[in-house]
């Protein structure tokens, strides 16, 4: 079990470290494991904050019954997308929210593009559903044997394959050539993302508030309109209807309270103080509320994942309009 948790973990940060990939807590991965188990990221953490030990859920692959804690990890919620993760056959499962691929996804003619781009890539398109129920239906009425690639409108990619390294090499080959087919580079991203990262005025400090998670999602919006754009195509919103049922879902709240390092103020939360703290060490989490700082933004270098006194202090530090802080 451990060398492939290890696997999980090394495909997890090698992806969730690129804003180009993953923005904010979007995107999630899952091995399966011997026993009909599966380990699959967690809702409303990174994908680079998945450790051999931390950051993901276990559950049965048949039932999905969450059988973490029981498997000596720390319980969190499984990811909405877990029926997916378990009904996809290979070992190893990278679903992301890559800039380049949701371009032709977030397009209206990208699916003209679609059969040079995953030419020997044997993938299924599905159209936009909200994540979890819906489009778990969705994707199970077209799924097929030997699917490698699964392309969701509006939304993004998952690829299946029995190790991590080939989920890995596939994802950025499906990548690479929606960028070559738009005639756009990851360079070209590093641009908007640094744009993204400036505040040009007043108003914008005053009305968006951006954090680095909104400044991430920002980048890739900015970034698919421009390259659609650039290519005279026109971008695909997402149904007023499937937005309105999605604003009262009970996972995405959940998922915003995590990321907004809220979570334990919820009462529709089943992530508890203690399993909280254990994500923000003491010292970090004292630091944070000394200043007003969402600890859950900062980054996490501490063992296993944590957050520690260090992150809050280089947030603080990175972000913070005032002149001094409490340190
Ligand atoms: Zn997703």
């Amino acid at each position: 079990m451990e060398g492939l948790l290890k696997e999980l973990a090394r495909m997890s940060q090698t992806v969730g470290k690129r804003v180009d990939y993953i923005q904010g807590g979007g995107g999630n991965t899952s091995v399966k494991l011997d026993g009909g188990l599966i380990a699959v990221k967690a809702s409303g953490l990174k994908l680079r904050q998945v450790t051999e030990a931390h950051g993901f859920a276990v559950v049965e692959r048949d039932t999905l019954k969450d059988v973490t804690a029981e498997q000596g990890f720390t319980p969190l919620r499984p990811s909405v997308e877990t029926g997916l993760h378990a009904l996809l056959e290979g070992r190893f499962v990278l679903h992301t929210h890559p800039v380049y691929a949701n371009a032709v996804l977030c397009s209206k003619g990208g699916a003209l593009r679609l059969p040079d781009i995953m030419r020997g890539i044997e993938y299924i398109t599905v159209p936009y559903r909200n994540p979890g129920s819906e489009l778990l239906a969705s994707v199970k009425e077209r799924l097929r044997p030997g699917v490698r690639a699964i392309l969701m409108e509006n939304h993004g990619v998952a690829v299946t394959a029995d190790s991590a390294d080939e989920a890995l090499r596939v994802h950025e080959l499906i990548n690479a050539r929606c960028a070559e087919s738009y005639g756009t580079t990851r360079a070209e991203f590093d641009e908007f993302y640094a744009a993204a990262c400036k505040t040009l005025y007043p108003d914008q400090s005053a009305y968006l508030d951006l954090t680095d998670d909104r400044r991430e999602i920002m980048a890739a919006v900015m970034f698919i309109h421009h390259t659609l754009r650039n290519n005279r195509e026109e971008a695909r919103a997402i149904p007023p209807e499937s937005l309105a049922r999605m604003a009262n879902d009970e996972s995405t709240k959940y998922r915003k309270t995590v990321l907004m390092g809220d979570a334990h103020t919820q009462d529709n939360c089943q992530l508890s103080i203690v399993n909280c703290q254990l994500l923000v060490s003491p010292r970090a989490r004292a630091l944070a509320e000394k200043n007003g700082v969402d600890a859950s933004l900062a980054a996490n270098t501490g063992p296993e994942g944590r957050v520690i006194e260090r992150d809050v202090r280089d947030l603080m530090i990175k972000n913070a309009p005032a002149p001094f802080w409490v340190l």
